[in-house]
């Protein structure tokens, strides 16, 4: 094999969608085991916060009113798989750290699950919801499906193709 020769390597990132695949296998079940072991005993300030959130707007509101910083930031903090240094489909190595991603089948998104963890406690619209309980709810969805480490650029060719079916 020459690397003079190599063509470019067309990369199928529907592995990542198909739940009988080794990388979605392996990935899903690094991803329940994290959180299995770290969410009961995690101290991250998302977890402590009582503050309870109304929105006029309802579950629509309270998502919009999470999604960009709390529960972005809750992902970041929360999952660190600091010895995963290689990108999980194309394997570069960088020295920059990779993205987490998580499995976007069946159009998957964090407001997404950040609505399903908000409806598990909400009553209606005066009734405040809890921004710990949510984010530990929305955390522990995390373990339905596999987050991946991916490089910036296998998560934005991913992100783009992201599977309808
Ligand atoms: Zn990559």
């Amino acid at each position: 094999m020459s690397l003079l020769n190599s063509s470019p390597i067309m990369l199928d990132y529907r592995i990542l969608n198909d739940p009988e695949s080794e990388v979605y296998m392996k990935a899903h079940q690094r991803t329940k085991n994290y959180i299995d072991n770290k969410l009961p005993r995690s101290r991250l300030k998302y977890f402590r916060n009582k503050t309870g959130l109304t929105n006029e707007d309802g579950i629509d509101g309270l998502v919009a009113h999470l999604t960009d910083n709390a529960a972005t930031n809750c992902i970041k903090n929360f999952f660190r798989f600091n010895d995963i240094k290689e990108c999980e489909v194309c394997g570069v190595s960088s020295d920059k750290p990779l993205d987490r991603a998580h499995c976007n089948h069946n159009g998957v998104s964090r407001p997404l699950i950040l609505k399903r963890a908000i409806e598990h406690y909400y009553t209606d619209v005066n009734t405040p919801v809890k921004v710990n309980e949510i984010m530990r709810k929305f955390i522990e969805l995390h373990g339905e499906m596999p987050l991946y480490m991916l490089c910036k650029k296998c998560h934005k060719e991913y992100d783009k193709k992201n599977d309808p079916s």
